[in-house]
């Protein structure tokens, strides 16, 4: 097993804008590290990049304490598990798995032992035989992890291996990978832009846009902890609501004036709050609101209570998913889609997602 060390990586493609960008990354000896981000953020090119398939413009990558730039991929021990499993359809499911034992001119003795071994880990042993065509999607995709397991490299590399997958699938072969990889204790990296996934799966996750690495921690640090904007509006789903502001500062305390209505200024946002009078963005995620019917008159207490106009309403049985839209004033507003711009997001809409519990007394078109 080994470590992966990226320092100052970035790739060029021709002349345009960098697709990787100053990207310093560890991924320690071990550890199951998830990278997510939009489309094009530059998360399967830095994955080909420690795999050997790409060239590295400029920058260090180590695997195991050595340079590997201009290692070719064989050379660098890693075992690539792709989106299309890439499994060949001619072979059988043992084949397809003893694949790299072969290239690597195992004896036969062993490439039986290492393949049966795998295939008992991944519960394949009956359709040994048979070929790719008359396998499951998920069957499928577990063929092709035991390719990459047989081998025992120093690494695993995903890239969205369960994006052609229906849900449910999906989220069997999400508790699969990870029980495996927990098992084998392999270092791993994985690409995905599955919220999920990315939250559920790794020890850390780092975050990519435009090329450039936002914030790297655990799932629990980026939820609670976002480091700016973008890491606050991507993770998380629904996405957390940006409301505009003002802090205004009274007799009774320091608060934020929002369009929802009016809110205690939180302990960790007084840092914030220069002057007497200033604009900025609440972040406020949507399952941080309960209906206020609902709740004992001491809590209501506690917090803000707002009246809104609920536009539409939708159950989950688990969640009701309640829409609010608002009116932020023209100055507020304009600072909103600017935002909306830099962040190529549709985040900064003027409605706020509010997530309550099932039992919820709202319905659409009234006043919450
Ligand atoms: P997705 O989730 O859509 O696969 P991604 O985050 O994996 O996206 P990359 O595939 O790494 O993104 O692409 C990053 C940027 O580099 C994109 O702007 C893409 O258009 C560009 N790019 C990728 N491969 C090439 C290539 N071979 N030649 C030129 N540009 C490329």
């Amino acid at each position: 097993m080994a470590d992966i060390e990226m320092k100052n990586i970035v790739k060029k493609y021709g002349d345009g804008f960098p697709a990787v960008n100053d990207v310093t990354l560890d991924v320690q000896d071990g550890e199951f590290m998830i990278l997510v981000g939009p489309s094009g953020c530059g998360k399967s090119t830095l994955l080909r990049m420690i795999v050997g398939l790409e060239d590295i413009t400029s920058g260090e990558m180590k695997i195991g304490g050595k340079v590997v730039n201009t290692i070719a991929p064989r050379q660098r021990n890693l075992s690539m598990v792709f989106q299309n499993y890439a499994l060949y359809p001619h072979l059988t499911v043992f084949e397809n798995i003893a694949f790299p034992l072969r290239l690597a001119k195992k004896p036969d003795d062993e490439v039986r032992r290492r393949v049966n071994e795998t295939a008992e880990l991944l519960e394949l042993t009956e359709h040994l035989e048979r070929k790719p065509a008359n396998l499951s999607g998920g069957q499928r995709q577990r063929v092709a992890m035991g390719r990459a397991i047989v081998r025992q490299a120093d690494a695993f590399l995903f890239d969205e291996p369960l994006s052609n997958l229906d849900a449910k699938l999906r989220g069997q072969m999400r508790a699969e990978i990870s029980r495996l990889q927990r098992r084998l204790g392999v270092t791993t990296v994985y690409v995905t832009h599955d919220q999920t996934e990315a939250m559920t799966l790794g020890d850390r996750v780092a975050v990519l846009r435009k090329g450039v690495l936002q914030q790297v921690g655990s799932p629990r640090e980026l939820y609670e902890e976002p480091s700016n904007l973008f890491v606050a509006g991507f993770i998380g789903s629904p996405s957390m609501n940006f409301l505009p502001a003002t802090i205004e500062k009274a007799a009774d305390g320091t608060h934020l004036d929002t369009p929802l209505g009016r809110f205690p200024m939180p302990e960790k946002g007084h840092a914030a709050a220069s002057g007497d009078r200033s604009v900025v963005l609440v972040g406020v995620r949507p399952e941080h609101f309960e209906d206020a019917t609902l709740v004992s008159d001491e809590k209501r207490a506690r917090g803000a209570v707002v009246r809104a106009h609920v536009d539409v309403t939708e159950w989950l049985g688990n969640e009701l998913y309640a829409y609010v839209p608002y009116e932020a004033p023209a100055d507020l507003a304009d600072k909103l889609r600017d935002l909306s711009r830099e962040l190529d997001s549709d985040q900064m809409r003027t409605q706020a997602v509010v997530a309550l519990d099932p039992a919820s007394l709202i319905t659409e078109g009234q006043q919450a």
